[in-house]
């Protein structure tokens, strides 16, 4: 058997980052940037209002109080986008709107807040600083700056970033597409009436959504049955649209094994047992003429999902131009007793709940009461996996012990 760390170094030697594209601002969202984005520009571009108000000399103000305010007709009004390049001279002001630019000669804004808000001429009553509520150009950012770097995922934030400085399409390495597949004579379509024997279909969708959650474009092809020919001739099919083919089912030691089968044949996917439960089976390698990356993981849904956690997820944040990071982890407490099979680290579906940092850590870990591979229910309410090392065969209530959190849902 071999580890889990030497079985995620196989499958992360099969995949490279994409090759950049260039895409439009909006298609770029999810993506990780292949360029450094710099600015051709100072942002602010000019020097402008923060606020409405007026532009003024500040020392014509030296003296303004409440009590006492100070006078100045209003010779201008400078709306946002007036290209017009006004200036004041001192004694007099302009009427100033947030971001537009200040007028020659002017070095404060006095916000209205602080006038009469006339129109032809304004009461001041309080003596703004030098430069108050003016942004200065190239405050933010300095022409010829990078402003994102390689390897950024663009986000809300980041879109702003790359608007703001002008930018309407981006170099990134785009979206992994994903081709999921099942295989088992006994799946049917959800929808679908089941007879005896028969269960209704959920990896493919469960991988579909997790690698839609992972930042990938993933398809559902479905689920074929446990034939050869069927199976060959439906890969065949997904090569030209897939980035990387993810496959459950038929991977175990049974007589209708038919992934190992007929990948076996094709000599490059290698099929090895990884020391972890749930998970045992596992296979990874490339197919067809463009060696499409591959892996096949187990049949059972909850070995299924775990294998995508720790497996199929740093292979697509690799696809992406990501860092291959494994999940995070935290360290817990563990609110039950568990048990796991010797020489086999487990990874047991778990609730972990924050409880503040008086004493120790300070996550609490419940494992689900139903821990077997074909046991779904228990992960709905999962958010963490519980980590059982090799060497441990049982651990007591309160050990403390490593967690991996789940990516979060919103
Ligand atoms: P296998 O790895 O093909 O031997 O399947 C192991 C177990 O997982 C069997 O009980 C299958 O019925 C079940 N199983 C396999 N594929 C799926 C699937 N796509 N959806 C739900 N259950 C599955
Ligand atoms: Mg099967």
């Amino acid at each position: 058997m071999k580890t889990v760390e030497q079985h995620i170094s196989d499958v992360l030697r099969l995949v490279e980052p994409l090759p950049p594209i260039e895409l439009d601002l909006l298609r770029a969202h999810g993506s990780v940037l292949a360029e450094p984005v710099t600015s051709p520009v100072s942002l602010p571009g000019f020097d402008n209002s923060s606020m409405d108000g007026y532009a003024v000399v500040a020392a014509d103000l030296a003296g303004a109080a409440e009590d006492r305010p100070v006078r100045l007709p209003v010779v201008a009004d400078i709306p946002a986008g007036d290209a017009s390049a006004a200036a004041i001279r001192p004694g007099h002001c302009a009427r100033i709107m947030t971001g537009a630019p200040m007028p020659a000669g002017a070095d404060a804004v006095v916000p209205v807040e602080w006038t009469d808000g006339g129109q032809a001429e304004v009461l001041i009553g309080r003596a703004p600083a030098p430069g108050n509520a003016v942004r200065r150009a190239g405050e933010d950012v300095r022409e010829g700056t990078t402003v994102l770097e390689p390897g950024v995922r663009i986000g809300a934030a980041e879109m702003a970033v790359l608007a703001a400085v002008g930018r309407k399409a981006v170099r990134v390495h785009p979206r992994p597409r994903v081709v999921v597949l099942s295989t088992g004579a006994e799946l049917v379509e959800p929808g679908s009436p089941i007879g005896p024997g028969q269960i209704w279909e959920s990896n493919s969708y469960m991988l579909t959504a997790a690698a839609i959650d992972a930042g990938c474009a993933a398809y559902r092809h479905g689920f074929v049955g446990d034939e050869p020919e069927e199976v060959l001739s439906t890969l065949d099919d997904v090569l030209v649209q897939a980035d990387v083919i993810v496959t459950t089912g038929g991977v175990s030691m049974g007589a209708y094994d038919v992934v190992k089968e007929v990948l076996s044949g094709l000599g490059t996917v290698a099929f090895d047992k990884v020391a972890m439960q749930p998970g045992m089976p596992q296979g990874a390698g490339t197919v067809g003429p463009s060696r499409t990356p591959i892996l096949t993981l187990p049949g059972n849904p909850v070995s299924s999902f775990v294998s995508f956690q720790l497996f199929v997820r740093p292979a697509l944040r690799k696809l992406r131009g990501l860092v291959p990071a494994p999940l995070p982890t935290v360290h817990a407490r563990l609110a039950a007793a568990v048990r796991s099979p010797k020489g086999r680290r487990s990874y047991l579906r778990a609730v972990l709940a924050y409880d503040g940092l008086e004493g120790g850590p300070a996550y609490t870990a419940r494992p689900a009461v139903r821990q077997g591979s074909h046991q779904l229910s228990a992960l709905a309410e999962t958010n963490a996996l519980v980590v059982v090392p090799e060497d441990a065969t049982e651990l007591p209530s309160g050990a403390v012990v490593e967690v991996l959190r789940l990516p979060a849902r919103d």
